[in-house]
């Protein structure tokens, strides 16, 4: 007999074992929603919102540079990139192999590009191929659907129009190191290197923009959400003119030099050529290692901007900055006059005037038209190494001219005393300052700018590269007007005179030119020193031309340097020539 104890106990049991089981199951239940709502709920909002929203930089359009009439120095030119987020593709060697066929790429880029893409961060545009014509990426832009991962973007870049003659005042730009990374700049994009690029990059790059995508699951764009606009750079316009640039190129030829042309009343700087000049087109495409090794140790150095960052010895050229000197300290020679017998001697030694037979009798005037360097011997030992070196450095010699190119050279001027251990300069090595030779080294920048300061009266202009800056005036030297007319009238006869010594080359220009020619030896000789070395172009004498036109009313100066050129004369005036005829065609067709 069941008991009603015993019933009542075994139905306890069952309803225990029932809820065991529901509690279980429940346990159960909540277990897997654990799992999926909250061990899983990270990883699936990720992937959705990852499928949802992607944020890409939109490149800003860099500011273009200009020359002073608005031709194109530095100017962007539409292209096309491809690129490539590994994450993003689902077979990477499939992709590449696919777009090998399409585009036609050889195997080394294959291997080229899988090295790069292995360096790249998985969520990081890698870029495949860049400055592509649509041409070139229409048959794979029209089938991107097949190749989730990789996107064609449109875009600009970088073009030199007028590369080698203008390589050394605009500059380039590279693609972005990991240094600038660091700094803050984005994959993919170009960074000034050097010339203006460098120096005005803060102005030149512009400010980023965003864009806000929708992508699905493997990538592929559903829709544009919203869109950040980039900012463009800011352009500039220089006070380069780029036809007359291209002029004095031309007249300088095949020849290793320096042109430098400035409007004397701003300063601002017309013409500033250094040849050999190099493609500076190359490193925006990818510059290959053999290409720079060949610029890097290119005998006539095509990197180095001679018109700032190479000094030279003055030669003749510096005569006016001894005259100034020689009146401005009274000495009776600077008023004087002397016999050129075609030396000077000194203790045993015979130091040379140019001229073998002499000058006969020679005043300032006359020392300045035929360039007699006895006449210029004797002043400089009248005045001594002091007063002609800090004459020099008053017409802005031995200092920067403060131009915005750097980084520039401030050229040698002599100091006080030869040495720490000499006391005193010799005699001998004071002369041959005083016609531009020994202790005493210039920037062709500086040389222009010698000129600018004589035809304006003594004002020190800082050379300025922008059209419209305003004038910055270093200095104004106290020049007596006396002093100033005779050294131009000097500078005037050197080309009007029949005799001067840049009569041929510059008499028939277009306008009236004042200027003076240097002929710069590269080894000092002494009388008795025999012409040991070859004839070599590296031995041959360095030609300079400095002066201003017109002479009546000064309106531009110049400086043409041409390393190993021989004879100031003959070898840099025909180039001055160019660029006076030139310019003064264009102002009479303009006035
Ligand atoms: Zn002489």
């Amino acid at each position: 007999m069941w008991n009603l104890l015993e019933i009542r106990r075994r139905y306890d049991l069952r309803i225990y074992l029932f809820i065991v089981v529901v509690f279980s199951l429940l346990l159960l239940l909540l277990g897997r929603m654990v799992q999926l709502q909250w061990i899983q709920y990270k990883k699936h909002f990720t992937q959705s919102e990852d499928n949802r929203i992607h944020i890409s930089p939109v490149y800003p359009t860099r500011g273009v540079m200009l020359d002073r009439n608005g031709l194109g120095l530095a100017v962007n030119e539409v292209s096309y990139k491809v690129t490539l987020i590994p994450e993003r593709v689902e077979n990477l060697d499939e992709t590449l192999a696919a777009l090998q066929t399409l585009m036609g790429w050889d195997d080394q880029k294959i291997s080229k590009l899988k090295k790069q893409i292995k360096k790249t961060r998985a969520d990081r545009a890698s870029l495949l191929m860049d400055q592509l014509p649509w041409e070139a990426v229409a048959p794979l832009a029209a089938r991107l659907h097949h190749f989730s991962g990789v996107d064609v973007v449109a875009g600009t870049h970088r073009y030199y129009p007028d590369a080698e003659q203008t390589s050394h005042v605009v500059g380039y730009l590279s693609l972005v190191r990991d240094v600038d990374i660091k700094e803050g700049y984005l994959h993919m994009e170009y960074v000034g290197r050097s010339g203006l690029e460098r120096i005005l990059e803060s102005r030149l790059h512009g400010e980023l923009g965003y864009k806000h995508e929708e992508v699905d699951a493997k990538g592929r764009r559903v829709a544009l959400l919203k869109t950040v606009a980039p900012k463009m750079g800011e352009n500039v316009q220089l006070s380069i003119d780029a036809a007359l640039q291209k002029i004095a190129s031309k007249a300088l030829g095949k020849r290793t030099g320096a042109v430098v042309v400035m409007d004397v009343h701003t300063g601002e700087v017309l013409v500033l050529l250094s040849k050999p000049g190099y493609d500076t087109n190359k490193f925006i495409t990818g510059l290959d290692t053999v290409q720079w090794n060949e610029w890097l140790n290119n005998i006539e150095k095509p990197l180095l901007n001679r018109v700032t960052q190479a000094a030279y010895p003055p030669g003749s050229t510096i005569k006016m900055a001894t005259s100034f000197a020689g009146l401005a300290k009274g000495v009776a020679l600077a008023n004087g006059s002397t016999q050129c017998e075609g030396y000077v001697e000194l203790a045993d030694r015979k130091i040379r005037c140019w001229k073998k037979e002499g000058h006969g009798k020679v005043d300032l005037h006359d020392a300045l038209v035929h360039s007699c360097d006895v006449f210029y011997y004797e002043l400089g030992d009248a005045l001594g190494m002091g007063a002609l070196s800090s004459e020099a450095r008053r017409w802005g010699f031995g200092e920067k001219t403060g131009i915005n190119l750097p980084p520039e050279s401030r050229g040698i001027l002599p100091k006080e005393r030869p040495s720490e251990r000499r006391k005193k300069w010799y005699r001998g090595e004071t002369m041959i300052t005083a016609i531009g030779q020994g202790e005493i080294t210039v920037t062709p920048l500086q040389m222009a700018r010698f000129a600018a300061a004589i035809a304006n009266g003594g004002l020190i202009l800082r050379p300025l590269l922008e059209k419209g800056e305003p004038t910055d005036v270093v200095k104004k030297l106290d020049v007596p007007e006396e002093h100033l007319q005779k050294i131009k009238q000097g500078m005037r006869d050197v080309v009007a005179s029949q005799t001067g010594t840049a009569y041929y080359a510059l008499s028939r220009a277009h306008w009236t030119v004042a200027g003076k020619t240097g002929t710069a030896q590269v080894v000092m000789m002494a009388d008795d020193e025999e012409r040991t070395f070859s004839d070599a172009r590296k031995h041959q004498d360095h030609a300079w031309f400095m002066g201003y036109a017109p002479f009546e009313k000064p309106e531009i100066a110049f400086a043409v340097f041409v390393e190993h050129g021989g004879h100031g004369g003959s070898s840099a005036a025909p180039v001055a020539r160019a660029v006076v005829d030139a310019w003064a065609d264009k102002q009479e067709a303009v006035n």
